[in-house]
């Protein structure tokens, strides 16, 4: 079955549906049983399909929960309600204290601040790494090694990373693998096809796709399945069945709405790959971004999400384009329909393990609208860039 029918057949048996075409929105705290056995066969069944306790989901979340595992190819899928706390709930699910995590060095902001700020203190330390290290990574290795952090490519700056090398790696030395897979979302990019252990996603992003729902998810193998669900599980983690359901809804569109993401953005950063005031595109499709031979490699496409580097700037050209534009938003997140620009002066403070040499960036989601509108916007946007050089 290809990907595009999967995604429209995925969590939608009966037993979810009752018939219609689209799950029942079940809420629940409580669930009431008839008698003792029916609790006892509940019981038994709890976390695997079986209505126990709101926390635990109802039909809603399992079928929420069924569709994504089988797009990520895992075992099973744990929600939570939002990116960051799938972040951070993975992570806490196999770490203690004296552990030690391999962290890349573009990881999305609060995934480090959660290293730094929370893991820290609980006695587990991070060691951040070149996302082009590669087989590299074996020299960072530690007795105390837990787990290798992935975010592939990497937040603003987009270096796709050599997953296969470091997953051998990794195995090697019977450490855990999980890969933040917001921009792969399990069509474009299949972790755990590629031997990682768990796959992250913002659901937050092209999942729900509206920009209206926070939520995450993580898809584990079947052997980090069972404590995935249960220390998740004891953590406290669930979100409402009717997010859940906003998240199905989003789910069945993601193939086409995707594919024209993926088609502007190729056409916008191709245009300013020529633009005189820009140094380079952040775009795994294009050479100039680093890591761009395993993209190819790996990847099934692209999106609509890509960044910039200016050859030169400061921080009133950045403020004077974002103000100028029309159609891109300053705005956190993507993945929404919507366009979206976000600017950074220098990525110094973000980056520990490799630094930064080059000029501002500005990173741009494309949305749905006409791409030649888009182009226009950044084409005014841009003369009022050049105008504070
Ligand atoms: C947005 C994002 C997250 C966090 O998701 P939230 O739902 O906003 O908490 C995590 N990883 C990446 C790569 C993201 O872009």
């Amino acid at each position: 079955m290809k990907k595009e029918t999967q995604l429209i057949s995925a969590g939608r048996s009966k037993k979810y549906t009752q018939g219609v075409v689209n799950p029942v929105l079940q809420r629940a705290s409580t669930v009431v049983f008839d008698n003792v056995a029916q609790f006892k066969e509940a019981a038994k069944n709890r976390g695997n399909g079986a209505l126990f306790y709101g926390r635990r989901g109802t039909t809603t979340h399992f079928a929420l929960q069924e569709a994504i595992a089988e797009l990520e190819g895992g075992a099973g899928c744990a929600l939570y309600p939002s990116g960051a706390a799938a972040i951070a709930n993975s992570l806490l699910s196999f770490v203690k204290s004296g552990d030690h995590i391999l962290m890349m060095d573009t990881a999305y902001e609060p995934t480090r601040d959660f290293c730094n700020k929370i893991l820290s203190g609980m006695g587990v330390t991070t060691t951040y790494y070149d996302p082009m290290i590669g087989g590299g990574i074996e020299a960072l290795i530690q007795d105390n090694t837990r787990v290798i952090f992935m975010e592939s490519p990497g937040s603003i700056t987009m270096e796709v990373q050599d997953v296969p090398a470091i997953v051998n790696v990794a195995k090697e030395h019977g450490i855990i693998t999980m890969l933040d897979n917001t921009y792969g979302n399990g069509l474009n990019f299949r972790p755990l096809d590629f031997g990682v252990d768990i796959s992250i996603q913002a659901a937050t992003k092209y999942i729900v796709g509206h920009s209206d729902v926070m939520m995450g998810v993580s898809v584990a193998t079947e052997k980090y399945w069972p404590t995935l669900r249960e220390n998740s599980y004891l953590l406290g983690q669930c979100c409402s069945a009717d997010d859940a359901y906003m998240a199905l809804r989003g789910l069945r569109t993601m193939a086409v709405r995707l594919a024209q993401h993926e088609q502007s953005a190729l056409k916008i950063a191709s245009w300013l790959s020529e633009h005189h005031l820009v140094d380079h595109v952040r775009h795994p499709a294009f050479a100039s971004c680093p890591g761009h031979e395993f993209f190819k490699r790996d990847f099934n496409g692209s999106n609509g999400l890509f960044s910039i580097v200016m050859k030169q700037g400061n921080q009133a050209a950045l403020d004077g384009l974002v103000e100028a534009l029309h159609h891109f938003k300053m705005g956190f997140s993507w993945g929404g329909f919507e366009s979206l620009i976000t600017t950074s002066l220098t990525m110094k403070p973000l980056r520990s393990a490799t630094g930064w040499q080059h000029g501002p960036v500005v990173r741009l989601h494309i949305g749905l609208e006409d791409v030649d509108d888009l182009i226009d916007d950044l084409t005014q946007g841009l003369e009022v860039y050049a105008s504070h050089l």
